[in-house]
């Protein structure tokens, strides 16, 4: 029998009034983040900065409102807050609400995707996002995919399809002969290398193609595939991006496509960051090709503003999917009409897994293609926006024109002209406004160059944000300069 305190407990966490509790967490979240009033992160002089939770395990339970009431002060308080409109870090998103929402029901309904009789709503849901996901790349009646963790799972899985294709027997005996080749561009995401190395293809087996402009010059991807061959080695999949990571910058997959095509050759477009673009008639042009990839990787915790982890694999032909796990669990997997299992667990990676596409769903209802395809163009505009306001002053230059929603400049400290000290003070002005609370962003190397750069990934943000990050940056960078060496 279960003690009598713990079914009491459990029955009253069951109800409305202990769901509101974190209903009013999340929507003063929110409402305080909205208009940008409090710090972005814990500020250098925050007084709880970085709590370490540091205390043994409860031994007794405790009542939930003072669990909630924790939760909100010492949990979410010092956390980063991507709802504000000054977060412009990294490329996660500040979600779209309803989203979020969503996920207390994939959680209480907690019906696992992998198995078809297991969530009988959630991989109809599934398969219809992944259907409609398709349709916008332009992907016939036999295409079919998965969501995943994100798009480092999805490009995991594409290049394991690929190999499956090329070296069938891999599965059982692992590859025999000399190893395959994957080519990628140089300012590829680390998910390829990656790959190289889990598949027991080898990550010195994943050969960069130069770029030219932050994407993949073509002519050098023909010479690469060119010098592949004169070494007799074969060639596994070529891997294209849409959005890199750095720049936000699109690879020419036409271009690229007809290359793959002409030689017979596995495209997995990575798409990650990217292929949301689809939703949004002003900038669908930059995945012209797209049609021409086997297998396309797409994140809607990216630029469909969704909370993690919603990701997603698209293939031209579903079948490569079931091909690439060449393994049956007839305990899990019971088949069905003809030969396509409508269990999502033979095309994909994870056993247990989260209904997220009801939050894809939910997104798309609420919002529509239109709705989605404009919320797109609002991060662009701004990251366009950005590079204008950056022209237009002395202080900031930008390494690219955006072709998304992320921009790197740099601050040109007033009176320095050295490469190193420039590359220094960037790195420091960097960290000291982020330790001020007014902002966060990230940066990185482009080119040997230290550089400032930021993603807009949160729908409210406006014009006057971009420019209260410049005047920021400037101020700090100001103060970082008269401070002796
Ligand atoms: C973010 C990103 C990834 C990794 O995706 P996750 O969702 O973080 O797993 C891969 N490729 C590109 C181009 C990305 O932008």
């Amino acid at each position: 029998m279960l003690p009598e305190e713990l079914r009491q407990s459990v029955d009253a966490d069951r109800t409305r009034e202990a769901g509101a509790l974190f209903v009013d967490v999340v929507a003063r979240y929110f409402a305080e983040t909205g208009y940008g009033e409090s710090a972005v992160s814990p500020t250098a002089g925050h007084p709880q900065r970085r709590p370490t939770f540091d205390e043994p395990m409860p031994a007794q339970g405790r009542a939930l409102s003072e669990i909630v009431e924790r939760l909100e002060r010492e949990f979410l308080a010092n956390a980063n807050r991507l709802s504000h409109p000054m977060y412009m870090g990294h490329q996660v998103a500040a979600p779209l609400p309803a989203a979020v929402w969503t996920e207390a029901v994939i959680a209480a309904l907690n019906n696992s995707i992998a198995v078809a009789e297991m969530s009988p709503t959630g991989t109809a849901v599934e398969e219809r996002v992944v259907r409609w996901m398709c349709d916008l790349v332009g992907y016939g009646p036999a295409a079919g995919g998965t969501l995943t963790s994100g798009g480092l799972e999805a490009t995991h899985t594409a290049l394991l399809a690929a190999r499956a294709a090329l070296e069938p027997e891999a599965w059982r005996h692992g590859i025999t002969g000399p190893a395959p080749v994957i080519i990628c561009g140089e300012h590829a995401h680390y998910a390829i290398a990656r790959a190289g190395g889990e598949l027991g293809i080898g990550a010195d087996n994943v050969r960069a193609v130069p770029s030219r402009d932050w994407k993949i010059d073509p002519a050098a991807l023909t010479g690469v595939l060119d010098g592949v061959n004169a070494e007799g080695r074969r060639v596994m999949a070529v891997v294209a991006t849409a959005g890199h990571t750095a720049t936000g910058s699109f690879d020419d997959l036409e271009a690229i496509g007809a290359i793959c095509e002409a030689r017979g050759l596995w495209l997995h477009i990575d798409g990650a960051h990217g292929a949301s673009a689809l939703l949004s008639p002003t900038h669908a042009a930059r995945l012209r090709g797209i049609t021409r990839a086997r297998t396309v990787a797409w994140d809607p915790h990216k630029l469909m503003l969704l909370p993690l982890a919603t990701g997603a694999l698209l293939a031209r032909d579903e079948r490569d999917l079931s091909a690439a796990f060449a393994q049956q669990a007839p305990y899990l997997f019971h088949g069905g009409d003809g030969d396509r299992s409508p269990d999502q667990g033979t095309r994909s990676f994870m056993c247990s897994r989260r209904a997220d596409a009801l939050k894809v769903w939910v997104a798309m209802q609420r919002y529509g293609a239109a709705g989605l395809g404009a919320l797109y163009d609002h991060v662009c505009a701004l990251a366009a926006s950005l590079h204008r306001m950056i022209a237009a002053r002395p202080d900031f230059v930008a390494l690219h024109t955006p072709e998304s929603n992320i921009l790197c400049f740099r601050w040109l400290p007033p009176g320095v002209d050295d490469e190193p000290t420039i590359d220094w003070l960037n790195l420091r002005l960097r960290e000291r406004y982020n330790a001020s609370g007014r902002g966060w962003i990230t940066s990185t190397v482009l080119d040997g160059r230290r550089v400032l750069r930021v993603t807009l990934m949160n729908v409210r943000t406006e014009d006057t944000h971009l420019a209260a990050l410049l005047d920021g940056l400037s101020a700090i960078g100001a103060e970082l300069v008269a401070e002796p060496a």
